[in-house]
């Protein structure tokens, strides 16, 4: 018995080579680091004027990145830094929000949630 195999080769038209797959990267604005874009955090001016986190990277305006470190996040806010990416100045609840947002990332990344205060424990 023959296995009868399939000879038909896939001609491809105009083959560039293999480049390495581009994965687009981003500058955390806090850390200066490099990382894929998907690992940070956009954060957006919108063309309203208003800042906004963008978790899906898509909204109009323009971005500004940051880690998913919480240290990141109050750097930038502490320094600056953000709203000079922005271009912007921060309003007090902007800067609120993101801070909040960014409490939220700490507990998430910890793993260690939901730690309910419990009753104390009496002797
Ligand atoms: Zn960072």
């Amino acid at each position: 018995m023959k296995a009868a195999t399939p000879a038909s080769g896939r001609a491809r038209a105009g083959g560039a080579g293999h480049r390495p797959k581009h994965v687009p990267q981003r500058m955390c604005v806090a850390c200066r680091e490099r990382e894929a874009k998907r690992a940070l955090i956009r954060v957006v001016r919108t063309p309203e004027g208003s800042v906004e986190i963008d978790p899906s990277g898509k909204r109009n305006g323009r971005g500004a990145y940051l880690c998913d470190r919480l240290g990141c996040w109050e750097r930038a806010l502490k320094s600056d830094a953000l709203a000079r990416a922005l271009n912007t100045t921060m309003m007090p609840e902007t800067l609120e929000r993101l801070r909040h947002y960014a409490a939220g990332l700490a507990t998430s990344s910890d793993g260690e949630a939901q730690a309910t205060a419990a009753e104390p424990t009496k002797g």
